[in-house]
């Protein structure tokens, strides 16, 4: 589903020049793999260059058969909305629009004109993440737990089968963080790809996949088990 051939990040010229990730992987639809490593390991840049934010240096990375390495920035910005919600460890919601008019702006995005069905999409996504109450709310009324949520709607709001998040869990609690891990799961049961950094050990629960990067490699990929099967590559 998601492929990095042979993807190089380098940094720098000459002899400051360093590599900040080589990696060869696979992901493969409906996996929820985790990648964990120090600080420095890699793992925004595997994230930002597997969503297209950045570009690898050398290699190639193949998005359910699209090879995004040749888009250009327009392209790229189209297939990315409609394939792949992003979430970040600082929620990012716009903070001068309600939590509603938030979900709608990538639907926005992608349709150009919005369709009829939009704001019942929007509200069904509030729902699902628990947060059916709080759709005209501005962000700045919400805890930090809320927020993320609502981060979450809006980066599923395109009806995305893939789902990045860089450690989404960061800045929660441990009572947010297990309800933002719980939807990750339930999420991913249903069938959604998701990929997430993090560099706490908790959050691994749930996943089928860790991957531990160290200096830019991999130095560890395993499958965790899932509700009693085995599921998701080991390499
Ligand atoms: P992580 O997310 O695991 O903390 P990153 O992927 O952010 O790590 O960074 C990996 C390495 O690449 C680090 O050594 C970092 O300093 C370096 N790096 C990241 N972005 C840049 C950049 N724009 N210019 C130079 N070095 C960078
Ligand atoms: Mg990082």
């Amino acid at each position: 589903m998601i492929e990095l051939k042979e993807v190089m990040k380098r940094y720098g010229s000459g002899k400051k020049s360093f590599t900040a990730l080589s990696v060869d992987t696979e992901i493969r639809a409906g996996e929820f793999a985790v990648i964990t490593g120090r600080s420095g390991s890699g793992k925004s840049t595997l994230l930002n260059i597997l969503t297209g934010i950045d570009r690898p240096t050398s290699g190639e990375v193949k998005v359910l058969g699209h090879t995004i390495t040749g888009y250009s920035e327009s392209e790229m910005a189209e297939w990315r909305g409609k394939t792949i919600g992003i979430v970040f460890q600082f929620f990012q919601l716009i903070p001068n629009l309600t939590v509603l008019e938030n979900i709608l702006l990538p639907m926005d995005l992608v349709q150009k004109k919005r369709k009829a069905g939009s704001k019942d999409t929007a509200l069904s996504l509030l729902d699902k993440v628990g947060m059916s109450g709080h759709a005209n709310k501005m962000p700045s009324e919400l805890s930090g737990g809320e927020q993320q949520r609502a981060a979450i709607a809006r980066s599923l709001a395109n009806n995305v089968p893939i789902l990045v998040a860089d450690e989404p869990t960061g800045n929660l609690d441990s009572e947010n963080t297990a309800a933002v891990l719980g939807l990750f799961s339930d999420l991913a049961r249903e069938g959604m790809t998701i990929i997430m950094v993090t560099h706490e050990q908790e959050s691994i629960k749930g996943a089928t996949r860790q991957i531990v990067l160290k200096d830019g490699v991999i130095m560890q990929d395993s499958a965790i088990m899932r509700g009693g099967h085995e599921f998701g590559a080991i390499r």
